[in-house]
Order: structure tokens, then sequence, then C-alpha cells
């Protein structure tokens, strides 16, 4: 279904991010017919080109990001035909009248700020000086939004000078992606897994999310964030709230989020002995091209982590008692990020301790391989008596759907269609961000008073040993990264 004709003016339109994710996205969503044709596509970036130059310089991209399927040349240049392009300057008055002259009147308006936070407010500002926008447009924010609470609260002020909290739209992309979607279908469209959705039946919860990669080129960047402020106040954040979020009343974007700022409410401070930070090592097979962290972000002092495993509770009726693992790094052993439910030991086995037993896990899984796996125990087939087995129902969407089925859509096109049609259900609110920063600030806090160094990891491993301890402290294992 297509969705309503825009104007979209993409801030920062000749970046990294507009080329590998926005542009290509929008041009899937073109293809599938819910871009509509007559939509208009604006780069503003700071670059002095022309729009043939923009024009090339996207097909270029579309073609080296675009994604597996082929691109068809004729669909590409119909989709290059929608762009056009402005050399603008955020924080000066080049530009603006020309973006003025370029947009439309009663189209749906909206801004993708692609661009270093620090140029969120001036380009509010500008936005608004040159009367661009109206009541219905929509603003578009990447993170990182905010490196504390301060600076968070900071950001969410410069916008609401011009914008009220309906026009904000605060990129968190796990929240795209179909499986975390499909984690709030499994919990509420299914009478199965409520019921048992709480500290009386569930031992604890996982979250992990590895990636293999190391810092790349964001080491400066990356050096001054680290883990918990790249991928555990938001990402992790998100996934946990919507793994134990009450169910909300409607799925209407803030009853959602009413409900998940209740969550990050109701999380406990987390005690020192309950984190466990790292630093990876240089990869043994090839040091020269993947070094140890410190060297990756030439700061051979460093103390950010790029890893972290941790243990945290919610101090509320359902939870409490349940704790909640996260963890999180870069090269590690393998890209996964998964999310698992382990459930309680039946409470008594009928067929003696010999049998065998095994817990039921829900794992839901987000990249690679969407898909749901819930672990079940039968009997080992065969005349060897009652042992009792684990085996997976497993419900991997390419398997279950066809692979148009589990459709190839990528999390920041699913989002902007969602900006255009209004709905903001799948982005942050500004008091969540808030919330969760309040949570964070503390335990970075704590590591720099205590001058916490991280513990050195082997490249492609699971992680520093102590975090394995953490679990096993609670006579818990990690599930395997696989
Ligand atoms: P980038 O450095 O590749 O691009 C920055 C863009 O901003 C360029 O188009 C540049 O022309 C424009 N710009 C810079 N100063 C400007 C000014 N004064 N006026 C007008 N335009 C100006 O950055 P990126 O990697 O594309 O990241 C953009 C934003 O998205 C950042 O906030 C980043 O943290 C966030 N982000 C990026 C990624 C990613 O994968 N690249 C992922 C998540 C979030």
């Amino acid at each position: 279904i297509p969705v309503a004709s825009f104007d979209l003016v993409i801030f920062g339109g000749t970046g990294d991010l507009a080329r590998r994710k926005i542009l290509p996205g929008l041009f899937r969503r073109y293809c599938a017919g819910q871009m509509p044709p007559e939509a208009r596509i604006i780069g503003a970036a700071r670059a002095d080109i022309d729009v043939t130059t923009y024009r090339d310089m996207i097909g270029e991209a579309i073609a080296e990001f675009g994604g597996s399927t082929s691109v068809d040349p004729e669909d590409l240049n119909a989709f290059l035909q929608t762009l056009s392009y402005v050399a603008i300057d955020a924080r000066g008055e080049t530009g603006w009248r020309e973006l003025a002259k370029q947009m439309r009147r009663k189209v749906v308006r909206a801004f993708y700020f692609s661009v270093a936070p620090g140029l969120f407010g001036d380009l509010a500002e500008r936005l608004n000086n040159h009367g661009l926008t109206d009541d219905d447009s929509r603003i578009v924010v990447e993170k990182p939004f905010g490196r504390d609470l301060e600076s968070a609260h900071q950001l969410n002020q410069d916008l609401a000078a011009f914008f009220d909290e309906g026009q904000i739209y605060r990129i968190d992309h796990y929240l795209g992606k179909e499986t975390v979607q499909n984690l709030m279908a499994v919990r509420f469209g299914n009478m199965l897994f409520e019921p048992l959705w709480n500290s009386q039946f569930v031992d604890h919860i996982q979250i992990t999310v590895a990636e293999t990669v190391g810092v790349g080129g964001r080491g400066e960047y990356y050096d001054k964030s680290g883990a918990m402020r790249d991928m555990v106040q938001n990402h992790l954040m998100q996934l946990l709230c919507l793994i134990a979020m009450e169910p909300p009343a409607r799925f209407d974007p803030d009853a959602v989020r009413d409900e998940k700022l209740k969550v990050i409410r109701a999380l406990e401070p987390v005690e020192p002995h309950h984190i466990v930070r790292g630093q990876y090592e240089a990869d043994q097979d090839n040091p020269e091209e993947h070094p140890d962290y410190r060297t990756a972000v030439e700061n051979p002092k460093s103390r950010t982590e790029s890893f972290i495993a941790m243990k945290t509770h919610i101090a509320n009726w359902r939870w409490a008692g349940t704790p909640f693992y996260l963890r999180t790094g870069k090269r590690m052993v393998a890209r996964s990020s998964e999310i698992s439910i382990v459930f309680k030991d039946t409470p008594h086995s009928i067929f003696g301790e010999e049998a065998g037993r095994h817990r039921n896990v829900l794992s839901i899984r987000l990249q690679p391989n969407e898909g749901i796996k819930l672990g079940v125990t039968i009997k080992e087939p065969g005349p060897g008596g009652m042992r009792l087995i684990d085996v997976p129902l497993d419900m991997t969407f390419a398997d279950a759907l066809g692979p148009d089925g589990a459709e190839n859509v990528d999390a920041y096109e699913r989002l902007i269609m969602d900006v255009i049609r209004g709905n903001q259900t799948l982005f942050m609110r500004g008091d969540e961000v808030e919330a969760a920063w309040a949570w964070t600030d503390p335990i970075i806090e704590g590591w720099t008073n205590r001058g916490d160094v991280p513990k050195p990891y082997a490249s492609h491993s699971a992680g520093p040993d102590a975090s394995a301890q953490l679990m096993r402290r609670d006579d818990r294992d990690w599930r395997e990264v696989t």
C-alpha cells in the first residue's frame, strides 16, 4: 500500500548512513510500490555538488549497498529522478532559501537529521526560521541521542523549542527489525506464552548482541562512547523493554511507550560486581589488519569497553527475583543477536534424574536468520528407555514463510515509511531516552570514579572469562554465541 506523497529532506544526504542505509532503503520501497512515484527526496549536505553528481553518487551507493537483489537500471533511473540536491550549511545561511524553493505544499514534509547530534539544534532552528515546517512536519533524528542524561535532556529541549513530541522520530533501528515486532506479536497475539511470562515460570532472560567486527574506522567516536553508550543504553535497553513490559491496552505509540518507560524506571541500579567490561585483543591470525582495541582507537591507555556483560533486575511484581543478563561486544566469535527466555525446571521429574532434564528456552533471533525457536523436551527415540532430549520447534522465517515471506525489508526502510505514515510506535520517546540515561549514568560514573580498567579478551571469543564467571556464580551459563 503506497504511503501518502511526501517531500523527504535528508540532511547529511552525502554521508555514510544516507548512502549505505537510507537511500538504498528508499529505493527498495520505491521498487515495491510503497513510495509514491511523485514523492521527492532532497539530499542536503555540505558538499557543493550539482544534482547530476548527487544522483550519480546515490546510484553507485545503491548498486553497492542495495542488497542481494539485482538492481533494474530502469527502476534505478526512475528512482534517481525523484532525487534533488541542495548544498546547505546547518550552521549558516547557505542553501536554506533554495531548499524552501524546492519544497512543495500539501504533501507530508519529513526532515531526516542524518548528521552529528551537535547540529540537531541548528537544523531545528533554521527549519523554523525559514518557515519550512508546519504542524504536520516530522523530523527524524539519529543516534547517539546524547552521551548522558544532561546532554540528552539538552537535545530534547533544543528540539522541543520548535517541534512537538508528536513530530519527533528518534530512530533506534533495532525497533525496526521484523523479529522485534514479532516479539510483540508472539507475546500479545498468543495465549500460550503470556501466562508464563513472569518470575514464577521464567528462570532468567539473556540478551546478547554480538558483533564480529572491531571498531573499524569509527575508532575516534567509539572510544568516547564504548559499548555501554553505543549499544546498552539504546538497543539492548529497547529489547529488554519489549520483553519485560506489561501488555499495553492498545498497539498505539503512547500506550506502548508508556509501558516501556515503566520498565526502565523500574530497573534497579547495577552492582559493580555484576558488570564485566572487556577490550578485545589483536586477532592472532591477522594482527596487522585486525589490531587490538587500543591500537585500533589510537589510544594506548584507553579504558573504554568494547564488551560488556551485566546482570540487572526489574523491581516490579512481574519480574522480582528474575535476573536479566545483557551482553554485547565487538570482535566476538560470531555475529548474532538473540534474546533467550529460559524457563524454570519442571517442579518434579517423574522420570528420575538419570533420564536427564532440560529447561524450555524460547529464543528470539534478530540476526542473522531471523526467527523464533522453542526448545521442547521429548523422549529420545529408540529402545534406550525413557531418556529425555531437547529438540527445537524452529520457526526460521525464511523456512516457515518462504523467501518472500521473510521479505527483505530492512529496519531503516520500514521506519522511514512509518515516519511518513505518522506512526511513532517504533520510535523512542524523549522521556524514555532520558530515563535510560538516568539508569546508565551512575554506572559509567562509577567506572570513572573507581578507575575501572576493562579486561582483555581474545578476538573471536565470547568475551573475557569473567563474563562466563558472572553467570557461573549464579549456577547458569550464557547461551553459545553462534
Ligand atoms: P558522515 O560523516 O558520513 O556524514 C555526515 C554528513 O553531514 C555529510 O553529508 C555532511 O555533508 C553533513 N554535514 C556535516 N556538517 C554539516 C553542516 N554544517 N551543514 C550541513 N551538512 C553537514 O556521517 P554518517 O556516518 O552518515 O552519520 C550521520 C549521523 O547518523 C550521525 O549522527 C551518526 O552518529 C548517525 N549514525 C550513523 C550510522 C552509520 O552507520 N554511519 C549508524 C547509526 C547512526
